[in-house]
């Protein structure tokens, strides 16, 4: 969510001052029971927004998203309406059928108490359907200076997750697989094997610490129970089957998968 105000309080003008020089403020939840401040450069924060086009969310926040992304891609910085986007990301443009929900409620990630699942669990999903999204359909990125790179959803969330999602250990991590495997992602379909590894890896790393809800115990996932046919055995051994797993991640993370009534 992007704020645009300093930690002194919403407009301030040291938030003016950030905003003008090219950062920007973005309010992050992890590991926090209330609600922290992260500050990030705006070109970073630009190319989130871009992924926007692929955002199968609804109506009144892809129309937000994409008025945000007008400003924030035509306009030079200093000519970009503070007060209009304070207004904007704060609801006040109601009546343009623009908006952001006033609730958070981590449907599908709501955790067994407060500080488990929630945002970090909701931030992977989201990258996960934006990969999918991209692999679905091809013209989404169509004029973005986007649409010939198929890496273009991990590069941004590789961006995001170093400077705005506020977990300086997760983004260390995130970083060194990044630099290890991402330049041999060459096709959409491959983006989203790669982070379906990458993922599986973290879960892997992560299972029986601290950041472990003990009612969603971290696993390698699908398990077999949620598809079978991803799992075989060679010579005894465990391997997926990863044109399974490909099908399997575009049904589930697809668009027709998304309850439209908690879609926010
Ligand atoms: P999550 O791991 O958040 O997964 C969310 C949902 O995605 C699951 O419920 C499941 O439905 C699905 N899923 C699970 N595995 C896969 C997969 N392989 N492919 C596709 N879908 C899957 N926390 C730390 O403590 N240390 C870290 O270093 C760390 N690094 C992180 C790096 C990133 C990029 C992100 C986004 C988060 C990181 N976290 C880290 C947070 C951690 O990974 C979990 O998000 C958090 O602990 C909540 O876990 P969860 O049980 O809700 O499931």
């Amino acid at each position: 969510e992007p704020l645009l105000e300093g930690p002194r309080g919403p407009g301030t003008a040291e938030a003016l001052k950030d905003f003008e020089n090219g950062y920007v403020w973005v309010r992050t939840c992890i590991l926090c029971v209330s609600p922290c401040l992260i500050q990030g450069p705006i070109t970073d924060f630009k190319s989130f927004v871009i992924l926007a086009d692929l955002f199968p969310g609804r109506q009144s926040v892809v129309k937000l998203l994409e008025t945000l992304l007008e400003w924030l891609v035509s306009l030079p910085l200093e000519k970009i309406p503070f007060d209009a986007i304070l207004d904007l990301v704060n609801n006040k443009m109601r009546i343009s059928g623009m908006f952001l929900s006033d609730q958070l409620q981590w449907v599908g990630c709501q955790g067994s108490r407060v500080g488990l699942r929630g945002y970090p669990c909701s931030l992977w999903t989201l990258f996960h359907v934006l990969t999918v999204q991209a692999a679905s359909r091809p013209d989404a990125l169509a004029n973005t200076g986007l649409e010939e790179n198929p890496k273009a959803v991990l590069q941004t969330m590789r961006k995001y997750i170093v400077n705005f999602f506020g977990c300086q250990e997760c983004g260390k991590h995130f970083e060194e697989m990044a630099v290890a495997s991402l330049p041999q992602v060459k096709s959409v379909d491959q983006a989203v094997l790669w982070l379906w590894r990458k993922h599986n890896q973290v879960n892997g790393r992560l299972a029986g610490t601290m950041s472990e809800d003990p009612h969603f115990p971290k696993t390698q996932w699908p398990s077999p129970d949620l598809c079978p046919i991803c799992h075989e055995e060679q010579d005894g051994i465990h391997v997926w089957n990863e044109d399974k797993v490909l099908m399997f991640l575009k049904q589930h993370y697809g668009a027709a998968n998304i309850s439209p009534k908690h879609m926010y």
